[in-house]
């Protein structure tokens, strides 16, 4: 990604990695910014301008840095070196949280941060795992920063806890010869090629994500699939059994033998509504009023019984192609 425009916090030049992106990105109009949280030009920008919006960069200091329990396959999220996306998923979650303002946002802070993450890895009684990538794509982010070595290098010097992270992007080749001691799990998200292509705008193509499953896992690493966001469009049952045999075929043995899947159905918004209408108008309409309900706070979810319907095809396809891989959850 090549930002067309840097806000950033001044603070930032006393971090390196503030003064590396400056260099980076010398021939970019550099706009000073008081938080990075409310750039008020941006917030009242119209909902038309997410797509030029998301080719800004912002870049700041990270005030919060509280870890927040979970109970999925880690056991904290923790705020890490970004959030936000330069990418255009029309269900992303991020824009729940961040409205039109879900634009990529760097934090140079990172030594604090890993310093936080070491010290409470160390304090622990049992072995924790850490999701890092719970706000951004860490994947996408590392051809910004290079932050990705950085953390598994300076992570697994120290002598406990394990780190995670979800993609949605294939370019992984700077991970492949490092040193990660086995501690640090890739979950690669993925999703039939018709729904990569027309919803989830920007971000790398299935071939090429089952190709970085195979060669992380080549490398050592733990991975996993999620199978996210479970999207039922008109031919979904079709889409999925094509990516199941897909899957089944293209994996390497070396990846089902410790595989393991989380499957997350889609929700979507109100706020997701607004924002697509006028910014993606020829773009899928994701809502459907006949399968989907309320689920509080202007969010959507499937009924109940399409939802079960869809859990249970994708169970026993699963448990046909891919026998003997865990599913961890669904939700
Ligand atoms: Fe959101 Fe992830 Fe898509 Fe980026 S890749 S837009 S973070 S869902």
């Amino acid at each position: 990604m090549k930002p067309d425009i840097v806000y950033y916090e001044p603070s930032v030049f006393s971090y390196p990695l503030g003064k590396q992106l400056k260099t980076k990105f010398a021939d970019v109009p550099w706009i000073p910014i008081e938080n990075h949280n409310n750039i008020e030009t941006l917030r009242r920008n119209p909902n038309t301008a997410f797509p030029q919006m998301k080719r800004h960069l912002i870049v700041g200091v990270r005030k919060s840095l509280r870890f927040v329990p979970n109970h999925k396959v880690s056991d904290f999220l923790v705020p890490y070196t970004s959030s936000g996306c330069s990418a255009m998923c029309l269900y992303c979650y991020l824009v729940c949280s961040y409205n039109k303002c879900a634009y990529l946002r760097l934090f140079v802070n990172r030594e604090e941060m890993m310093d936080n993450l070491i010290r409470t890895a160390a304090r622990a009684e049992k072995e924790l795992v850490f999701e890092i990538g719970s706000n951004s794509d860490l994947v996408l982010e590392n051809t910004i920063t290079g932050n990705l070595p950085w953390t598994i290098h300076a992570f697994t010097e120290s002598p406990k806890g394990r780190l995670t992270f979800p993609t949605k992007f294939d370019m992984v080749e700077p991970l492949l010869p490092l040193e990660h001691k086995g501690r640090v799990i890739v979950r690669m998200s993925i999703n039939p090629p018709s729904i990569i292509q027309k919803i989830e705008l920007g971000t790398s193509p299935l071939e090429r994500r089952i190709q970085a499953m195979n060669l992380l896992c080549d490398a050592g690493y733990p991975v996993g699939m999620l199978l996210a966001p479970i999207i039922l469009t008109d031919n979904w049952r079709a889409l999925y059994a094509d990516l199941i045999n897909r899957l089944a075929d293209e994996l390497s043995e070396k990846v089902k033998a410790q595989l393991f899947i989380e499957i997350i159905f889609m929700t979507y918004s109100y706020v997701h509504r607004a924002i697509n209408s006028e910014a993606f108008p020829n773009a899928v309409d994701l809502y459907d009023p006949s399968q989907m309900t309320g689920r509080g706070r202007g969010k959507y979810c499937y009924r109940d019984p399409l939802r079960a319907e869809g859990e249970s095809y994708l169970r026993e396809l699963l448990s046909k192609k891919l026998p003997g891989v865990p599913i961890l959850y669904v939700v």
